[in-house]
């Protein structure tokens, strides 16, 4: 007898095939078992699905007769079936954020699982069985605790009574790592299986915690406790990764955004670090959101969630309101700094002191206004570090003939090419087309074609201009009493393309070698610079009036951030200062930030979306469309639209549904494709997630119209961050 199993598998996003397939096989075999399967002419990894976690797989392959189902080939026994738990997260995140399960399922799991054949895999786990003795915790090491301070202790102390979610609200610089590793202690100590996820938004910043985290729970938890998962590691080590977490071994798993789609059995715990972070949300194939999945499955699983920022989203800060305001989160407060001098746990390290600049009276032209310039010639003559940022990677964002007006516009994207003076080339940043820099202007031949605006390039050469007769004290070389010429380095993704190049820059602020650091916003997330007094934001002002509702809060989160890295050893802390280069400096924005006031500034944010029925007081996707023309892609877009009102139940499901017109994007055309949205908003996230689920098919038969001709592609992203 031979039974009929249900198999999720990769399919693409929009095919049309059935969520489930069904197959036969000699073996009962449980749901969440990992098999093998054929499909067409290829072998493919599957997961087995039951009609517990998804109704709508039951019949999915009605009308074929059993006897011509075929069979599973082999089933991956040597690795335990993944729990209802990780079924249920997959099939809630393939159906909120629209796409097809077997593409949420196979790309949740690790690439090796996919790509290598059976006896390939079959010997990669052997290997790992014979090494999956957890170590021994060795005791050897034990840590120094550090007395908490009074805010990290009532912080902890709340987390322990209560279930959460949790917003903790820290100010940079207040211990919230401290607080994290605390709470992972706490929970991991109390159950000798529990297991617990802490993301982080960047790569960059997973080995500086890892180091934290393997320092601190080595010890306790053996030497297989703490894992990693993150797009920087091998197939290889990601498959380890996985399994330790799988197989319960690992204790704390820890990564960037896809680690929250980790199969772990006894999770308990998961802390969100820097929430606000837009690297969060998937930008391709399902476009998730790791932080509001993290609370949907610490509900699922009862485990604690935990979301750390200093300056929170406005969704998290909103939903953190007092409880009877209809708050759903608790917020922990750790207003203060720590004062770090010799481990003391004294809070009280100042936050910098907020200067802004009136560019309005500086000479037209100035990059760096006198005043600062004043600063930072003070802080390299006092051997302290100073951080200046500018949004704007290469040498100039355009190349200019100022007798034709012949501008080095991309001929493949609505954009210009940025000059990069290191190779004299003229990239675009969006589409990868790069020319060598002409002799003469294309269109006149004037010689005399001249770089516009400046990227992080062209300002450490100003910089190093403008600080080539400045002396830092004399520290290593007898030779040269009178002191040492200034220092500068740059950190963005043109300096640190290469593997360690990253490292080794931070390496060299960290010891104090650099005087001073110019980069784009790399530089200002995360990062524990010690001797940094003085940071400096060159051109702030292209985000106070985008037209995207977002970008005041994410300038402002940058910005305090970026004001976060200056002071934070407490001996220093006194005199740091963060400056502003504005031609607007009475905005409300720069105010907020002069008084460190993210509660302030949330408030105004707050009140604004509200009027305008902005989220989080409404819920928005937006689909985009691709096409060689416009008229393609909003074509496609407005037909599917006025098909909503024909469907069935259409009375119903629009109701509260607002769609827009299409338009084109922002960035309109990229690589000669040109690309249009429709937004659709509704004040109740049900109604929208009801509307989207039923439009699906309108969208996927107007592609097959006439109307759908000529579309490259279309995708849904819910709960879109830019707009
Ligand atoms: P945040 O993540 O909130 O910006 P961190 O966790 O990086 O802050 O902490 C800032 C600094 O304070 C770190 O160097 C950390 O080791 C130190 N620190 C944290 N808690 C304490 C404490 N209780 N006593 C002394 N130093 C602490
Ligand atoms: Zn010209
Ligand atoms: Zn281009």
């Amino acid at each position: 007898m031979s039974h009929l199993i249900q198999v999720v598998v990769h399919t693409p996003a929009h095919s049309q095939v059935a969520r489930t397939l069904t197959y036969r096989s000699e073996l009962p075999l449980t749901a969440g078992t990992l098999v093998r399967v054929p499909l067409g002419t290829r072998e493919l990894l599957g997961v087995v699905w039951d009609d517990h976690t998804d109704r709508a797989s039951r019949n999915s392959d009605q009308g074929i007769p059993a006897e011509k189902l075929r069979s599973v080939a082999g089933s991956l026994s040597d690795i335990a079936p993944l729990t209802i738990a990780w079924r249920q997260l997959i099939t809630f995140a393939a159906s909120y954020y629209q796409r097809s399960l077997g593409e949420v399922a196979l790309a949740a799991l690790p690439p090796s699982l996919r790509d290598l054949n059976a006896q390939q895999l079959a010997r990669r786990l052997r290997r790992h069985a014979k090494a999956a003795d957890p170590g021994l915790p060795n005791d050897s090491c034990t840590f120094n605790q550090l007395s908490l301070t009074s805010e990290q202790t009532l912080a902890i102390e709340r987390f322990q009574r209560e279930d959460g979610p949790f917003l903790l609200f820290g100010s940079t610089g207040s211990g919230k790592t401290e607080v994290y590793l605390r709470c992972v202690q706490s929970v991991l100590s109390s159950n000798a299986t529990a297991q617990a996820i802490v993301m982080v938004p960047e790569i960059n910043l997973t080995p500086q915690l890892e180091a934290r985290f393997i320092a601190r729970f080595q010890p306790l938890f053996g030497d297989k406790s703490v894992v990693s998962l993150h797009s920087g590691m091998t197939p290889a080590q990601r498959l380890k990764s996985w399994l330790g977490a799988h197989s319960g071994a690992a204790r704390i798993v820890l990564g960037t955004r896809m680690t929250i789609f980790a199969s772990l059995p006894d999770l308990k715990l998961i802390i969100v670090d820097e929430e606000h972070d837009p690297s969060y949300k998937s930008q391709e194939g399902a476009r998730y959101s790791a932080r509001d999945l993290a609370v949907y499955r610490g509900r699922l699983e009862g485990a604690k969630v935990m979301l750390g920022s200093a300056t929170p989203s406005m969704e998290s800060w909103h939903h953190s309101r007092p409880l009877d305001e209809g708050g759903r989160y608790v917020r922990l407060l750790m207003p203060s700094r720590i004062g770090a001098t010799g481990g003391l746990a004294i809070t009280g390290g100042a936050l910098p002191l907020v200067r802004r600049v009136d560019m309005n009276r500086q000479l037209k032209g100035c990059v760096i206004s006198p005043p600062l310039l004043d600063a930072i010639t003070q802080r390299v003559a006092r051997g302290e570090q100073s951080l200046v940022f500018l949004n704007r990677r290469g040498y100039a964002p355009v190349l200019h003939c100022t007798d034709c007006d012949w501008k080095s516009q991309c001929p493949h994207c609505s954009a210009y090419q940025v000059f990069h003076k290191i190779d004299r080339t003229l990239r675009c940043h969006h589409c990868g087309y790069t020319e060598r820099v002409p002799r003469a202007c294309p269109a006149c031949g004037n010689p005399d074609i001249a770089p516009m605006g400046r990227g992080t390039e062209r300002l450490e050469e100003h910089l190093a201009d403008l600080l080539a007769s400045v002396r830092r004290p004399n520290s290593v070389s007898a030779l040269q009493p009178e002191g040492e010429p200034t220092c500068i380095a740059r950190i963005d993704a043109d300096s640190t393309k290469l593997k360690g190049e990253l490292q080794a820059r931070l390496a060299q602020v960290h010891s104090g070698e650099v005087d001073v650091l110019v980069g784009t916003q790399m530089i200002a997330k995360g990062h524990d610079f010690r001797r940094i007094t003085l940071v400096a934001a060159i051109n702030p002002d292209g985000a106070l009036f985008s037209s995207d509702f977002r970008a005041p809060e994410r300038l402002f989160g940058l910005l305090m951030q970026a004001a976060g890295r200056a002071g934070r050893d407490g001996d220093i802390s006194s005199h740091s200062e963060m400056w502003l280069q504005t031609f607007h400096p009475k905005h409300p924005l720069f105010a907020a930030l002069k008084r460190h006031d993210y509660p302030g500034f949330a408030a105004e944010q707050l009140i604004e979306r509200k009027q305008a029925g902005m989220p989080p007081f409404s819920f928005q996707a937006l689909v985009r469309a691709e096409a060689r023309t416009q008229a393609v892609a909003q074509g496609f877009l407005t037909a599917a639209s006025a098909a909503a009102t024909e469907m069935r139940d259409a009375a119903h499901l629009t109701q509260n549904i607002t769609l827009y017109p299409a338009v084109p994007m922002s960035m309109q055309r990229v690589a000669n494709v040109e690309r249009a949205q429709m937004l659709i908003e509704s004040p109740s996230r049900t109604a929208l997630q009801h509307f989207l689920t039923a439009w699906q098919t309108v969208l996927h038969s107007t592609r097959q119209q006439p109307v759908g001709q000529g579309l490259i592609r279309w995708a849904m992203d819910v709960d879109p961050l830019a707009i």
